[in-house]
């Protein structure tokens, strides 16, 4: 398999899995990251440790003009732009909707919904056979939370998820006769950075049991589902979504 992959948050957890997983599928890839250097440099020497090839690049997706030199990078130094995976995201402390601010909100919207339309913008102006391009494929990160809702937890991450997948749903429909293939992956909970951040750490063994596979995921069994899903395997798929949540 031959392409140019740009993971957004390529530098931790599911991106990061993913970026491996695509290097090692065949695409040039790029990871895209926010802060930690560090670790998208570490995933890069990784892939070329492997004998793949990756760039990384510092890149806030809630930011337009960092969006726009994120995408002319990838022009630069990979290549035409094949597949993108939408995978930036971040969820805030634990709290209830009545404690939520107007700044929090706005924070996770830019970046879990804003981000993502950004980057699909400027993916399908490169990939679209309606812009000059090939075509391709795009992946949305959305969550089983948009399904369950996170009550008590982050309600309004969650109600971003259910924005990726209304989002999903209609990109799909938009773009599919211009060669551009848009799907959507909802994991269920995986041992990532993500939850500390959420400010419980072990949020995933506390929930294990409530899983019907009584586990947690990894990010590399989300990952298989975002590269199958890019791939020439999933030709006929389009506005899908895969649940990789153990059965939740
Ligand atoms: P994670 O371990 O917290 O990693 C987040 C990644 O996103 C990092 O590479 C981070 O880069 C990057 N990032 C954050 N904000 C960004 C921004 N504004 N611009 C560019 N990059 C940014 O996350 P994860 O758990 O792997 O989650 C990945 C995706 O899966 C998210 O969309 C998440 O909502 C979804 N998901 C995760 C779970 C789960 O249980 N883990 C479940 C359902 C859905 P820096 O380190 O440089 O900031």
């Amino acid at each position: 398999m031959h392409g140019v992959l740009l993971v957004t948050g390529g530098s931790r957890g599911i991106g990061a899995a993913t970026a491996r997983l695509g290097a090692s599928a065949g695409y040039r890839v790029c990871i895209n990251y926010r802060c930690n250097r560090q670790a998208a440099e570490a995933v890069v020497d990784e892939i070329a440790a492997a004998a793949g090839e990756a760039i990384a690049v510092a890149a806030d997706v809630a930011v337009e003009a960092d969006v726009m030199r994120l995408f002319e990078t990838v022009d630069r130094e990979l290549g035409p732009l094949t597949a993108l995976v939408n995978n930036a995201g971040i969820l805030e402390r634990q709290c209830r909707v009545a404690d939520m601010s107007a700044e929090r909100l706005m924070r996770i919207l830019a970046t879990n919904v804003t981000g993502s339309f950004l980057c699909a913008r400027e993916a399908i102006r490169r990939m679209s056979t309606a812009h000059g391009g090939q075509g391709g494929a795009i992946v949305n990160l959305s969550s089983v939370a948009a399904r369950l809702g996170a009550p008590n937890e982050y309600v309004d991450y969650a109600a971003t998820k259910g924005a990726i997948d209304t989002f999903t749903t209609g990109l799909a429909k938009e773009v599919a006769g211009e060669g551009i293939r848009v799907n959507a992956v909802r994991p269920g909970i995986i041992y990532t950075d993500i939850h500390a951040s959420g400010g419980e750490p072990g949020r995933v063994e506390r929930l294990k049991d409530t899983v019907p596979m009584q586990r947690g995921g990894q990010s590399e069994e989300v990952a298989r589902a975002i590269l199958w899903l890019l791939s020439e395997e999933a030709s006929y798929t389009a506005g899908s979504f895969i649940d990789v949540t153990g059965g939740r």
